[in-house]
């Protein structure tokens, strides 16, 4: 497998102006969960998420109403747009027609010939089609073959398709083969990056709450993005889709894949904790959940590992009897009472965003 530094080596698409593959960071994806036809909600719906660092943003179009909203939306929001379609081609035919970035389609369940159609439209007008193969809607042909969504069933599918769609001349692709079993996930995506140049978008599906989902999303995609797979990336979470954003960039992070938002390493506190730490560490996080820059911020319960550890972060915090010192880039710059912590960290957290932002 061919890698541009790290990273798998794959064809360039552009979803509007985000680069997607060959070398681009990878893309954190979301998907609203508004009616789609209420372009009031949706709208507000995706300016939440752009806020706290969405990149792409998908919407369910699952009839002619939303389709026909798709414009008024993508007028309203700095994100490219990607209408998800199932089973009507027309829909697909709309939403390119709205001018969106991309569309999603399952071709498994859309008709041979009408996805021709469909190919021709998003060919003039620019349009990425992302090839997404769920295990739950594989087709009746693979799946009698292969005794159900199994690894091989799912990279079948999505080859195939992507096959005819490139035999037509269009090859603005991603891929996606989404399962809820992550071993499976991570085999056919593996098969995929050897198998072709698309770039890949990573998720779980039906990963479920909050919990569980970060678990699955993590252990799955963190496997993937480790080996230099994937390109763009969804964190399904049931519920608020805000939720999805720092999970995403929390993988991303820790693989060391994007460094962007504030890194909170906080101490898991024991016997010797003097101060609130997790009550302190919930509310930087709440905070600071629309912070883009990166800073390593440290919130550590007692003067045993504390002042060490928060003098290697760019700025924290270390507790001690009724009072916590603060460290900024190493050295103590106050003592603080419990109840000032939170309200100087943030301030000092922005000033070193100012500072950098000055040095640029
Ligand atoms: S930093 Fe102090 S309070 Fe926190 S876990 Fe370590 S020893 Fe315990």
């Amino acid at each position: 497998m061919d890698e541009v530094g790290c990273r798998r080596k794959t064809r360039r698409i552009h979803l509007g102006s985000v680069p997607i593959g060959d070398g681009a960071p990878v893309v954190v994806q979301s998907m609203t969960n508004t009616e789609t036809r209420d372009v009031e909600k949706t709208v507000n719906q995706i300016r939440r998420l752009a806020r706290i660092g969405c990149e792409v943003v998908r919407v369910a179009v699952k009839d002619k109403e939303a389709a026909h909203v798709l414009s008024r939306i993508r007028e309203k929001i700095s994100l490219p747009l990607v209408a998800d379609i199932h089973f009507d081609y027309r829909l697909a035919l709309m939403a390119i027609e709205q001018g969106v970035e991309g569309i999603r389609i399952n071709p498994g369940n859309m008709s041979g010939s009408r996805i021709r159609e469909v190919v021709r439209a998003a060919q003039e007008r620019g349009t990425v089609i992302r090839v997404g193969v769920n295990a739950g809607s594989l087709e009746k042909s693979i799946w009698v073959r292969y005794g159900g969504p199994c690894a091989r069933a799912l990279v079948e599918s999505a080859l195939s398709h992507v096959k005819r769609i490139e035999d037509m001349g269009w090859t603005q692709l991603k891929i996606s083969v989404k399962s809820s079993h992550v071993p499976t996930m991570i085999e056919a995506y593996r098969m995929l990056a050897d198998a072709t140049d698309c770039p890949l978008h990573l998720g779980v599906t039906e990963a479920g709450t909050l919990l569980n989902a970060t678990v699955k999303s993590a252990v799955g995609m963190g496997i993937l993005l480790h080996e230099g797979i994937g390109d763009t990336i969804r964190v399904s979470i049931t519920g608020d889709p805000t939720q999805e954003i720092p999970v995403a960039f929390g993988i991303l992070r820790t693989l060391g894949l994007r460094l962007v938002g504030p890194e909170i390493v906080a101490c898991p506190t024991c016997g010797r904790c003097e101060i609130d730490v997790a009550g302190l560490a919930r509310k930087v996080e709440k905070r600071l959940l629309d912070f883009k820059t990166h800073l390593k911020i440290a919130i550590m319960g007692c003067v045993v590992n504390g002042p060490g550890e928060a003098k290697e972060a760019d700025i924290g915090i270390a507790g001690g009897k009724g009072r916590g010192l603060l460290f900024k880039r190493g050295k103590v710059i106050g003592k603080l009472k419990e109840e000032e912590m939170l309200e100087r960290l943030i301030r000092e957290v922005y000033a070193m965003e100012k500072e950098r932002e000055e040095k640029k």
